[in-house]
């Protein structure tokens, strides 16, 4: 009996099963496996799928010739091929016994003829089951399939060896417990309390793309926590667990880590959004300090802005995304210093400096309010309303984001006859500032005032401004 889930396996004519009856008729045998097999069984989509075979990658090319469109080089080292047909991926494993790929330099990987070994080596049970193709035959020998109904997250064989093998897999279970929405085995857990200190010798790109995909889960918050738990957010993030630290002694600010993970599991599931919102307030054990009113962490945007860039460059991101988190974390606290209602300026100030970053800026601010006072959390969302009310409508009416002089830096050295250099972009400042200051206004203004910056600095006289400077602006 086929379960109504995997009827599409089935479907005469689909090109997984001829693939399947290719490899059967070169006398070998092919499995769907995997993440593929698990979303399947899950009713979840899953793009690509996974094979496994006794086949070795020679043969493997050999079976897939005259099928494939193309065929391309995944990790062949690994045991992998990778194949295209009309468009779709296949990527077929040779069944593998052991896997290293951090203790040496050298990838190395030691073929297996068994399936059953090959799904031992598999990081969780649910991710160990496989199914035989063409005949739909189901191999589960760790219980995958129970597991997958318990919603639970276990290691085929002791978590302990399996751990030490390829540690990346401790972070990999906190990865599924988010993606999936499954529980760690407390087995598991406790093996990873104990061998947390082993992900040193991971590579920060593997440990960076699974924490990332952990942080765009449709629900990060219990994922986090088992981080924390188990010790593994010590020595990969090791700004949150000690956000746990804060505690002060009239309770208004009783417990920072609750907060900020109450925060990131808000927040709309964008990479840039989601780090920011874990990293907002890491500032504040160092920035915390006793008053006569209660506690304060003045500047705690500053001093965390710089502690995220340091650890998202540690962490091996890009460029722009350290400089994008880094740059959310420095302004989170923008809005609230502008309480006492927005000028013009503030709100032309605020989109400038926001640039690209507005949206997830205003988010983050939305984010941030975690009270549990409804009066204080509706008076803040008015605060925000109100502020996009007002960009809206400067955006409407002056096309913020584009907020720019009247006159550009070709118009500076032309008119005043320098060439460029420093003194252009004082100049340009100069004029943008007024631009945020007082809304547009006409190039023939723009140009007196640079006239009247260059006689005060004792350049000589540019003269009039240009004939017909208005008539473009
Ligand atoms: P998704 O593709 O949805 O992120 P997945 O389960 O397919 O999830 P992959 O990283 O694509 O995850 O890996 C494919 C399969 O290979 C897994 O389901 C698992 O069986 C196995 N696997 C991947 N990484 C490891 C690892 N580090 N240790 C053991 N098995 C692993
Ligand atoms: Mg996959």
């Amino acid at each position: 009996m086929i379960p109504d889930r995997l009827r599409w396996l089935v479907e005469p004519g689909s090109p997984h099963l001829e693939l399947a009856e290719r490899f059967v008729a070169a006398g070998h045998v092919l499995y769907l496996v995997g993440g593929s097999v698990r979303d399947a069984l899950l009713g979840r989509h899953h793009g690509d799928l996974d094979f496994t075979t006794d086949a070795r990658p020679p043969q493997i090319k050999e079976v897939v010739a005259g099928w494939a469109d193309s065929v391309f080089s995944v990790g062949e080292a690994f045991g992998t091929v990778g194949v295209v047909k009309d468009g779709r991926v296949y990527e077929i494993t040779t069944f593998r016994s052991e896997v290293y790929r951090e203790d040496s330099r050298k990838p190395r990987v030691v073929f297996s003829d068994s399936v059953e070994e090959d799904l031992s080596r598999r990081d969780f049970t649910v991710n160990a089951i496989a199914i035989r193709l063409p005949e739909v035959e189901i191999i589960d020998p760790y219980g995958g399939l129970a597991d997958l109904a318990k919603r639970l997250l276990r290691t085929p064989l002791d978590p302990k060896i399996a751990f030490s093998d390829d540690p990346l897999r401790m972070l990999r279970l906190y990865r599924f417990v988010a993606v999936l929405g499954f529980d760690a085995d407390p087995a598991t857990e406790e093996a990873v309390r104990e061998m947390a200190g082993r992900i040193e010798i991971v590579s920060a790109e593997r440990i960076r793309d699974e924490f990332s995909k952990l942080m765009v889960a449709d629900k990060p918050g219990s994922a986090l926590w088992g981080l924390v738990r188990s010790g593994l957010a010590d020595l990969i993030v090791p700004e949150i667990p000690a956000l746990a630290m804060e505690q002060d002694p009239h309770q208004r600010h009783k417990d920072v880590l609750a907060h900020t993970i109450a925060v990131t599991e808000k927040a709309s599931p964008r990479l840039r959004l989601r780090l920011a919102a874990l990293f907002h307030d890491v500032g504040k054990p160092a920035t915390r300090a006793f008053g006569p009113r209660g506690v304060t962490f003045h500047h705690h945007e500053v001093v965390g802005a710089r502690m995220t860039r340091a650890r998202l460059r540690e962490l091996r991101y890009p460029k722009d995304i350290v400089e994008d988190v880094s740059r959310l974390v420095f302004l989170h606290l923008r809005p609230h210093t502008l309480k006492m209602g927005w000028t013009d300026s503030a709100v032309r100030r605020y989109v400038r400096d926001a640039g690209h970053l507005l949206e997830d800026l205003n988010e983050l601010v939305r984010c941030d309010v975690t009270t549990r006072s409804e009066k204080r959390a509706r008076a803040i969302q008015r605060r925000i309303d109100e502020l996009e009310r007002r960009i809206d409508e400067l955006m409407a009416k002056e096309e913020l984001s584009k907020l720019r002089p009247p006159i550009n830096g070709h118009d500076v050295i032309a008119y005043l006859g320098i060439e460029p250099g420093p003194m252009v972009g004082e100049i340009m400042k100069m004029l943008l500032e007024r631009r945020i200051d007082e809304g547009p206004y006409p190039p023939s203004e723009a140009f007196e005032m640079v006239r009247r910056w260059a006689v005060e600095r004792g350049l000589p006289d540019p003269g009039p401004p240009p004939v017909g400077a208005d008539d473009e602006g």
